[in-house]
């Protein structure tokens, strides 16, 4: 191979950090051991939960063993910024109350305990990855380590012991931590308190970096004098640099924060300051952005003292602007340039190109090392699970955690012309892959791609053919349901006789005809119990489907499914996307055959059930060589076709569920426009095809609309239900406020909890929901769908639902 590169390199590679739930999820299994109940001796000890974690820590290291250096901290029982808050004592009220430490305090805060509610979870940034949100007090006293308890409790947390271990088994450690401006921007307080709460969150951050680091340096004493007369030492840290690496993705929201920017007025200090507690040390600190630019936050960083930079590439384009002003400092640059977020094989000879015209110009080559875009925590173990799963010819086209390191160290060793056989066998065959998977014909879709291009020129696609005010007075005449109308958000409890029946015909053990039968027998007594309680819309209850995803993806044309490539979702629970490859099209009717038999049971209302283009996109690993775009374009009219079908085998209502609308918002202010306009365009090209008296629903799984209310009016969809049940109906509000004229089913029970809700709060919530809408935009409806809870949870829950309407119907004469 041709040599590229002359220049001499510090020839560094790495990742931000690794997958933990481990190659077949040991850890959601040890975890959800560890959390059952002893009563049926299945409960495993704190000494075998140690156990595994210690075993998958050190497999996950020996992956990334021809890095430069390996992960410390990446890992976790839960969550990384849960451990620091622990780590910090941010521990809240409730918990310190009950006295609780070590792990059932830890735990406690993760999933809640019968004497106080857990903290709250969301998204790790635009990831489907969620953090549990750290609660902090003004006025409240934290202690470093206050509630570790002991000794074997205290160990899951000490980072320095698991410095130690990589350093005794001749790794490089390198240790991750969440920085302390993400922790406070993902963290829950007063933002008129920031100034405040900043001064005694970063003393004891300090605090803990200080002590870390001394007992690092500790270890490292201890470790030289033995290691003085060993010749046989293969670590290969050669320059003997302690690696520190603070991930603050928090830089990359731009002014898109709480707190508008506040903290950049403390980053420079702050830094400065740790890198002054390393004085006569080898530790090297370095800050870490991702999955946007952090251009603003860098420009502060170049002027302090720190070590080095991380930054993205992928998905910070903007992040190339800033590097002229590396030139002029000797900052090391950690290149962000292996996709920590897809699965898709890099095209190495592409990233070297980048590296050659975009990066050497302003940052010396000496100072440059290869990393991930960010933790590799967002893609699957490996595929190697996958061979004899996923088709033969795909499957090369995947890059998963384990490749993705083998990536990194080829492309470092090219850029560092210290290539060896590995490396040129690695890049020659990464070489194939690429041009194979760009020359598929696979890929493209020939006629679909010509619908797009029909479509593109006609403006009244995406239009229904009559304003809303218009469609909902036929829709009134043709359906003829009562004010507070009720309805279910689709799905019905998944009961262990449905799961085995779908996993026996995914098996091939029964035939056709006894599963159809079987979910036949379903949806009857789903049809049959609707009419008793007496709802107005009612639902075939989705017994045929697995997941409101992948149900779709198996039967459209484009996607692959995968045997085992999990991705951490939260704690213990996993998910595993679909890939999205091709061009997607819709050879058949996916949804019909069931609603129309649900239908063909009853003179009530079956409302058909499909998932919205947007979530179908945002809930799958999509591929990158098309626009997100026009991939969702692709989709929109596929689900477009299938409504068309529906309506044509006389289904007059169809819901079109966008769960994950609000998930694919960019991070970033300026990016927000382009994202709001093609996905409405999505939704309503998918939508469109409806006939005015065919009515759309649509379903959000959450309630805070403030900043997005224009965009889900624009939408266009007739009703839309939504959570409320948990937040209240102040916002709610919002609805009012804009003049929202469509019709809303605002949650009136929370689904997430087995706790049935009675008849008279029921319809309190009703009450609370009239003083802000009018009955006759009313629905009335649970949060979410039931196919999490159990029949003996939702018959009542659903049958107090229908007497609490009745009586309001009944009281205000409606
Ligand atoms: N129709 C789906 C169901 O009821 C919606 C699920 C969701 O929004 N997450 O299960
Ligand atoms: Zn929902």
């Amino acid at each position: 191979m041709q040599i590229i590169f002359k220049e001499t390199f510090i020839n560094m590679s790495q990742i931000i950090g690794f997958p933990r739930i481990g190659k077949n999820r040991e850890l959601k299994k040890v975890l959800e051991a560890f959390w059952s109940d002893n009563t049926n001796n299945k409960t495993i000890s704190l000494q075998e939960l140690a156990k595994t974690c210690d075993d998958l820590i050190y497999q996950h290291w020996l992956c990334q063993k021809s890095l430069s250096n390996v992960c410390i901290n990446d890992f976790s029982l839960y969550d990384n910024v849960l451990d620091l808050a622990f780590t910090l004592g941010v521990i809240p009220q409730r918990f310190k109350q009950q006295n609780i430490y070590g792990l059932e305090c830890y735990f406690a805060m993760a999933r809640g305990n019968k004497n106080a509610v857990a903290c709250e979870m969301t998204k790790w940034f635009n990831t489907n990855y969620h953090y549990v949100v750290p609660e902090i007090s003004a006025d409240e006293g934290y202690t470093l380590y206050s509630h570790f308890g002991d000794e074997t409790n205290a160990k899951f947390f000490d980072i320095s012991k698991q410095y130690q271990r990589a350093l005794s088994n001749n790794l490089t450690p390198k240790i991750s931590l969440i920085g302390l401006f993400t922790f406070l921007g993902l963290s829950k307080f007063n933002p008129q308190d920031y100034d405040k709460i900043f001064q005694k969150i970063s003393s004891l951050y300090i605090q803990f970096f200080t002590d870390l680091i001394q007992k690092i340096q500790q270890i490292n004493n201890t470790n030289n004098t033995n290691n003085t007369n060993n010749t046989n030492n293969t670590n290969n840290n050669t320059n003997n640099n302690i690696y520190i690496e603070f991930n603050e993705p928090i830089f990359s929201l731009g002014d898109n924060n709480n707190y508008k920017n506040e903290y950049l007025k403390y980053i420079k200090n702050f830094y400065n300051i740790l890198v002054e507690k390393c004085q006569n040390t080898n530790v090297k600190l370095i800050i870490t952005s991702y999955f946007e630019h952090s251009n603003e936050a860098t420009e502060i960083l170049l002027k302090s003292n720190i070590y080095g930079i991380g930054l993205d590439f992928l998905y910070g384009e903007k992040n190339f602007e800033v590097l002229p002003k590396f030139a002029k400092t000797n900052k090391v640059l950690f290149a962000g340039l292996i996709d920590g977020r897809n699965i898709w094989a890099a095209d190495l000879q592409q990233k070297l190109n980048t590296i050659k015209s975009k990066i050497l110009p302003f940052v010396s080559a000496e100072n440059l090392v290869i990393t991930s875009s960010c933790s590799l925590l967002h893609v699957p173990f490996d595929k190697q699970s996958e061979k004899g799963f996923v088709k033969d010819n795909i499957l090369p086209w995947f890059a998963f955690a384990t490749d993705k390191i083998n990536e990194i160290i080829t492309l470092n060793n090219l850029v560092s012309n210290t290539n060896n056989e590995f490396t040129n066998d690695y890049f020659k065959q990464n070489q194939i892959v690429i041009a194979d998977r760009k020359n598929s014909t696979e890929t493209n879709n020939l006629q679909i791609r010509q619908r797009i291009e029909v479509i593109k020129n006609d403006n009244a696609v995406n239009q229904r053919q009559l304003p809303f005010s218009e469609r909902i007075k036929l829709q009134h005449k043709v359906l003829n349901y009562p004010k507070l109308a009720t309805t279910t958000i689709g799905s019905f409890p998944q009961t262990e006789n449905i799961r085995k029946l779908r996993l026996q015909y995914k098996k091939n053990e029964i035939s056709d005809a006894e599963y159809t039968n079987g979910i036949q027998a379903y949806i009857k007594d789903c049809i049959a119990f609707q009419e008793s309680i007496g709802l107005d819309v009612l639902v075939h209850g989705e017994p045929e489907r697995n997941d409101m995803v992948e149900y779709f993806g198996e039967q459209l044309t484009g996607f692959v499914f995968t045997k085992n490539a999990w991705v951490q979702s939260y704690g213990s629970r996993c998910v595993k996307p679909p890939i999205i490859y091709g061009d997607v099209a819709r050879p058949k009717a996916m949804t019909v055959n069931w609603i129309s038999y649900a239908q063909s049971l009853t003179s009530k209302i079956v409302k058909g059930m499909l998932t919205g283009p947007v979530t179908i996109l945002n809930w799958s690993f999509v591929r990158d060589d098309l626009p997100r775009n026009n991939v969702c374009e692709q989709i929109a009219i596929a689900i477009s076709d299938e409504i068309n079908d529906l309506q044509n085998a006389n289904i007059k209502i169809i819901q079109v569920d966008e769960a994950a609308f609000k998930e694919g918002y960019p991070l970033r202010k300026e990016n927000i426009p382009f994202y709001e306009s093609w996905s409405v365009n999505a939704f309503k090209l998918s939508t469109a095809i409806a006939k005015p008296q065919t009515q759309i629903h649509t379903h959000m799984c959450y309630s805070e609309f403030n900043a997005i209310i224009k965009t889900i009016e624009a939408l266009d969809a007739d009703v839309i239900s939504i959570e409320t049940s948990r937040s209240g109906n102040e916002l709610l509000k919002i609805f009012k406020n804009i003049g929202y004229s469509h019709e809303i089913g605002p949650g009136v029970y929370d689904i997430h909890s087995p706790r049935i809700p009675n008849k008279e709060e029921i319809k309190q919530q009703i009450y609370a929901l009239l003083e802000v809408l009018p009955a006759k935009q009313l629905w009335i409806n649970p949060d979410c769908g039931l196919k999490t809870r159990r029949w003996e949870e939702v018959k009542p829950a659903l049958t107090n639902l229908i007497s609490a309407v009745n009586e309001v119907r009944k009281e205000l004469n409606l």
